[in-house]
């Protein structure tokens, strides 16, 4: 007994004391640990200012399980381990709670937004119709895909060349008096397309036949803005360029077109006539939408109205862009959109177009296309 000093005796029963406090208000701490645990199970977040109040309570740098970790340090030795399971467990069982609540409150704002009455009508959202123009060049778009032609665009801002010249219209031909255009003042050479026959020169330019094209875009001319005419209208253009491409063929992709476009009922005849960039050349008329062919304004009481521009590619463009004319032949044609729009739709005053009358426009309301 000799080793035991006084000291030491009353160190040792300290000790065994400070043990034995400690253990006691390491019980107090499992005990408030589970009190803790059960607040949190209680804990209502239904908002996500709630879940960060739970957050900075229990999870935060001064929150409750930092606190109880704190403990830590004044835990007898031999009981860190159990102890540190605990606490560990604690932090757990915190954090998972917060996962639960800040999933709920995302969740709870839908579920709330759903427990309103589902059968109260929507609000209404303004819903634009598309305009007349485009509504038709889709359609034609889309009859023409459907015989294989892609879609080619090019610029509105032309050169003389791309616009006159590869379409056989050299500077001194009387055709350009046709077409009455917009020159650029800053460069003579450039000019407002006054066809989208330009965007076939480029593509010709850029590719080998076999070439199946349309080309829809808006094209210029200088002309007095009346309901017949106005300054600016849209093209759709196409050229198929291929050995042994006829008139034949040219005659029934049109025919098939005006035949969705229109209906089976519809007739059509072909007149000569003359382009610079085909040959031989001719006009497209269909039997009368309006009248059915008895005779009314529209078709002049003839019965028919012309609807487009057609023939076969003049060999001289073949050449321009490097393609053998003896090789390959093509057909090419070009109609007026609003043209196609005024037949289809009765629309008889091109002014409409470009005028933004809500009135005029809400009348295509529900044309799908
Ligand atoms: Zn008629």
């Amino acid at each position: 007994m000799a080793e035991f000093s006084r000291k030491g005796v009353k160190e040792i029963i300290f000790s065994t004391l400070r043990r034995a406090v400690y253990l006691r208000i390491m019980e107090q701490i499992v005990q408030q640990i589970e009190q803790y645990k059960q607040e949190m199970q209680a804990f209502e977040a239904n908002t996500p200012d709630l879940v960060e109040a739970f957050r900075i309570k229990y999870l935060g740098t001064k929150g409750l399980v930092k606190t109880v970790m704190g403990e830590m340090k004044n835990v007898p030795v031999d009981q860190k381990k159990a102890f540190g399971q605990v606490l560990n467990e604690f932090k757990e069982f915190a954090e998972a709670r917060y996962n639960v609540l800040k999933e709920g409150a995302g969740e709870e704002s839908d579920s709330n937004a759903a427990a309103k009455d589902i059968t109260l009508p929507g609000d209404l959202f303004p819903v634009g119709t598309r305009h007349p123009l485009n509504l038709v060049r889709n359609q034609i778009i889309s009859i023409f895909r459907r015989l294989g032609f892609a879609v080619a665009e090019g610029p509105e801002i032309e050169d003389d060349w791309h616009n006159f010249g590869a379409m056989n219209l050299p500077e001194d031909h009387p055709a350009r008096d046709m077409q009455d255009t917009f020159y650029i003042s800053q460069n003579p050479d450039w000019l407002l397309r006054t066809h989208t026959s330009s965007v076939q020169a480029r593509v010709m330019e850029t590719q080998k036949p076999p070439i199946r094209v349309i080309c829809p875009g808006r094209v210029y001319r200088n002309e007095t803005i009346s309901a017949r005419a106005h300054c600016f209208f849209h093209q759709v253009e196409g050229l198929y360029i291929d050995e042994n491409v006829s008139f034949a063929d040219l005659k029934q992709t049109l025919y098939f077109f005006v035949q969705e476009m229109f209906g089976q009922h519809v007739k059509v005849r072909f007149r000569p006539s003359y382009f610079p960039f085909t040959e031989p050349s001719a006009e497209m008329d269909i039997s009368c939408q309006i009248c059915g062919g008895s005779g009314c304004n529209i078709c002049k009481h003839t019965g028919w109205v012309e609807i487009l521009g057609s023939g076969m590619v003049h060999p001289k463009v073949l050449e321009n862009f490097g393609i053998d004319s003896t090789k390959y032949t093509g057909f090419a044609f070009g109609m007026g959109v609003e043209r196609i729009t005024q037949l289809k739709y009765q629309v008889n005053d091109l002014r409409l177009y470009s005028q933004n009358d809500v009135r005029f426009l809400k009348q295509f309301t529900g044309v799908v296309g």
